[in-house]
């Protein structure tokens, strides 16, 4: 079956076209153009959004949990209703994100976890538009104690090539991306070996000087995790690991832009340090997103929510807040365009992990995941896959 998508505008995200012509067939996307250069053919039925935006849906590489449910915790047949919540918020695809947790139950999660990505991987979902998981984040258990956050600190682990590859075969192959911290002794042979196997190291977490966030990235760091929160703070004189994170252009680099985790104006300063192909959005978020306030888990951390703030013990406790949302936050915080927000949270952070052949961008041969966007940058819909119009 093919399908002809056109609004407005598109945004692939580097480039906008206006009146665009978006050819889907199986699930895939198979030609985009301009209306203008070309009629729709007659084979396909033409799905007209009018004033609206299509975009390539969100993909958020650090995610918890959502609808109620704590990706620790959740079985493969309650993931549906995570992936349905998400897809409402524009994300069609994410990162299944761990907190340190005792080994055993974190074991057991990966492989919960790899059994959801491989069945969402070989599946078409039926008619259910959700957002997949489609790798893991390990955040943690190689923090460091002084910059843990809420990781419980008998969680912590000392890193060791053998442990990483225990939690690697647990989750058989499919974590994509690890958050750890370097000056940690340990680290820079995990990091190493980790970036052999194409995870995408992430240094945060961490109370590093900035020459130990150097060497990460020599060994094989590529990106870093919620700036500025749970690292060591910047400081003029000594700039420690923020002051590589947002100095290196090696590095990528994502943020929390919800408004509390770190100041609108830090936001901007951060979104010009690492420019429009370097910045990535993520929300942390946690199960509580999308439920009312109240006591909520986080792996095995207690969170309290109050009038969107998540805390457990004075500690922010990850969010509650959406790729979509975020998406508007940036524009507001900043002088970025609705497309620049966009890319930020599609484009830049596939392209971080490597995935960038298929997902977060709208060309040909990448999956058919994209959402449609309001002028001011509301979700009215999300189709995964071609389906759901
Ligand atoms: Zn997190």
């Amino acid at each position: 079956m093919r399908t002809a998508f056109t609004a407005r505008r598109l945004f692939t995200p580097t480039k906008e076209i206006d009146r665009p012509l978006l050819i889907v067939e199986d699930g895939r996307i198979a030609e985009l153009s301009a209306i203008s250069d070309k009629s729709a053919p007659v084979n396909a039925t033409l799905v007209d959004f009018g004033d609206t935006t299509l975009a390539p849906g969100f993909f958020d590489i650090h995610m918890h949990g959502g609808a109620g449910l704590d990706l620790m915790r959740a079985t493969p047949s309650e993931l549906p209703r995570l992936g349905k919540f998400l897809a409402t918020h524009g994300v069609t695809g994410y990162f299944a994100t761990t907190v340190a947790a005792p080994m055993d139950a974190t074991c057991t999660a990966l492989g919960r976890l790899a059994d959801a990505i491989e069945a969402g991987a070989s599946s078409n979902n039926g008619d259910a538009v959700q957002a997949r998981p489609l790798g893991i984040h390990l955040e943690g258990p190689f923090l460091s104690h002084k910059r843990r956050g809420v990781h419980p600190p008998e969680n912590l682990v000392t890193p060791t090539v053998e442990i990483f590859d225990r939690l690697w075969q647990a989750a058989r192959g499919q974590v994509k991306m690890l958050t750890i911290a370097p000056e940690i002794p340990g680290a820079m042979e995990v990091i190493a070996e980790a970036a052999k196997r194409k995870v995408c190291v992430s240094i945060g977490h961490s109370d590093a000087e900035m020459p130990i966030a150097k060497d990460a990235v020599k060994a094989g760091a590529r990106h870093a995790t919620h700036t500025f929160n749970a690292m060591r703070p910047l400081d003029h004189r000594e700039p420690g690991i923020i002051g590589e994170v947002l100095s290196d252009d090696q590095l990528t680099a994502d943020v929390i832009v919800d408004g509390i985790h770190v100041a609108p104006e830090v936001v901007k300063l951060f979104l010009r340090a690492k420019g429009h192909e370097r910045a990535v959005r993520i929300t942390d978020a946690i199960s509580a997103t999308g439920m009312p306030d109240g006591r909520y888990q986080l792996g095995p951390i207690e969170v309290d929510v109050k009038d969107g703030k998540c805390t457990s013990g004075g500690s922010l406790a990850g969010s509650v807040l959406t790729m979509d949302r975020a998406v508007r936050n940036v524009t507001q915080f900043s002088d970025w365009t609705l497309r620049d927000a966009v890319q930020a949270a599609t484009l830049n952070p596939a392209r971080a992990v490597g995935f960038s052949d298929h997902h977060g961008i709208l060309a040909p041969g990448a999956d058919a995941n994209f959402t449609v966007l309001s002028p001011t940058g509301e979700v009215l819909k999300t189709i995964i896959r071609g389906r759901g119009f």
